[in-house]
């Protein structure tokens, strides 16, 4: 699941309408006098909860009238004549989510060390959610009142945990009664209403798998193309989530899971023209298997679900070379030599270590690549976005050269800190070398770029990063 800046929010007590958190200078808010700290609190008789009934319930319109809570207490009435292109320039607070009522047996919350920062304990389940990042709901609680705002409001796409249309195995995974698991209705109305839905399956072995799995993919492509794609991600064990009825995923199983879906896939591009049901990058790294092609993935619908973001790494990277080998044969490179560590989960170290050694032997570079065990959440965490900084510390020995470059993805996305809540300037103080925070485009900008840096920076540039 996507994290975001929840943590303040989480124990607010919900207030009426939405603060304003900031106003452009110049804009239209700015003219109005409207400053931070106020909450609209109306558009046009309609009650505004979020920024996104702001969105909603001013676009389009040219006469408009707002009521506002000032923040010293006074209520104002706006009356506005604006171009419908003209943009408010108002900035608000974000979104307080709403929480899930689940009890699923793989949730990653119970993978938590308990000393973890408290927004790795939310439990969000909330649809506006899913349609601004991406975050996965269950439908199980949403009210008849968020199904008329999605469908209203076109939230579209929504991103549907469904993890299997066996209802038993679904209220089994989900823990709690069939009824509550069942939202065949549900979904069915948000499809009608035209609402397209992304769909996840977390793989657990011996519950989900197999004859389960096959059907599910098979109910769900019925629902193509208003169900875009489903993703099929495998169950992660922390040493913290150690629930017996969890199997764990092996190499051996996620060799025989490419294998029976593999098959799938095939007719599926043959029937549908996409590949629809995708497998985690994920299963063919602990498979050992290379992952598929460009076409395999398509336009990519699932990316931020760790689904083909390694190929689309190596594409870039193969990109990035050309561009080097342009820019050495005009003399660019060759002032420069690179030495230097990269720093990577588990995972994906193998494969970028290949990459790199590419880059070493035809450049003049020496990188390195470590890869970083996760000893915060144990288990088979292995990915880049979990390692914490302590990770990095412990591993600080195996560095060398000139500076270190760590995933972007292993920062909160709004604020330079990781998991276990080392900030990345103390994590820099324990270095006698700069840090570079990077995803993929600031790497390739570094190599690229006329100048190497030689300055700690910090990137907040999203995904593709390295995985
Ligand atoms: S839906 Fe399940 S996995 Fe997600 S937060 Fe709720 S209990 Fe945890």
């Amino acid at each position: 699941m996507y994290e975001f800046a929840v943590s303040p929010a989480v124990t607010q007590i919900r207030r009426r309408g939405v603060e304003i958190s900031e106003v452009a200078d110049g804009s239209v808010g700015a003219e109005l006098e409207l400053e931070a700290g106020d909450r609209i609190m109306r558009v046009n008789g309609r009650v505004v909860k979020d920024y996104l009934d702001f969105r909603f319930q001013t676009a389009g319109e040219t006469d408009l009238v707002i009521d506002v809570r000032k923040h010293n207490g006074e209520d104002w009435e706006l009356n506005i004549e604006r171009d419908e292109t003209e943009d408010f320039g108002l900035s608000f607070e974000q979104i307080v989510p709403r929480q899930c009522a689940n009890e699923c047996i793989f949730c990653f919350c119970k993978g938590n060390p308990e000393t973890a920062r408290p927004s790795l304990f939310v439990r969000d389940e909330d649809v506006r959610l899913s349609f601004l990042y991406g975050n996965y709901t269950t439908l199980t609680s949403i009210t008849p009142e968020e199904m008329t705002r999605v469908i209203e409001q076109r939230l579209s796409p929504q991103y549907v945990s469904v993890h299997a249309t066996d209802l038993e195995v679904r209220a089994y995974l989900l823990g709690i009664d069939k009824q509550r698991a069942d939202i065949s209705t549900r979904i069915q109305q948000l499809l009608d209403a035209g609402i397209e839905i992304h769909a996840q399956v977390v793989l657990c072995p011996n519950i989900n798998d197999g004859e389960i799995l096959r059907r599910t993919i098979s109910d769900l492509a019925e629902l193509h193309p208003r169900v875009r794609s489903v993703a099929i991600v495998p169950l992660g064990l922390t040493r913290y989530l150690n629930d017996e009825r969890l199997t764990p995923v092996t190499p051996e199983f996620c060799r025989r899971t490419i294998r029976e879906i593999s098959v799938i896939q095939r007719n599926l591009r043959q029937q549908l023209g996409t590949t629809f049901a995708f497998l985690g990058d994920e299963i063919y790294l602990r498979a050992g298997r290379p992952v598929p092609g460009s076409k395999h993935y398509g336009d990519y619908p699932q990316i931020e679900d760790g689904i083909g973001m390694v190929r689309s790494f190596a594409n870039q990277f193969e990109a990035m070379l050309r561009r080097i080998q342009s820019a050495s044969q005009s003399g660019g490179l060759s002032e420069r030599t690179f030495f230097g560590t990269i720093m990577t989960g588990t995972l994906f170290a193998p494969v970028l270590r290949k990459m790199i050694e590419r880059l070493n032997r035809r450049f003049d570079t020496h990188l390195h690549v470590v890869a970083v065990d996760n000893n915060y959440f144990g288990g088979d965490v292995s990915v880049a976005g979990l390692l914490t900084g302590g990770d990095f510390l412990a591993a600080r020995k195996k560095v060398v050269g000139d500076f270190a470059i760590i995933p972007h993805v292993a920062l909160k996305s709004d604020e330079p800190i990781m998991l276990d809540g080392l900030r990345f300037e103390e994590l820099q103080k324990e270095f006698d070398i700069p840090i570079h925070v990077l995803d993929f485009a600031g790497f390739a900008e570094m190599l690229t770029h006329t100048q190497q840096r030689t300055s700690p920076a910090v990137r907040t540039r999203p995904i593709p990063a390295y995985a």
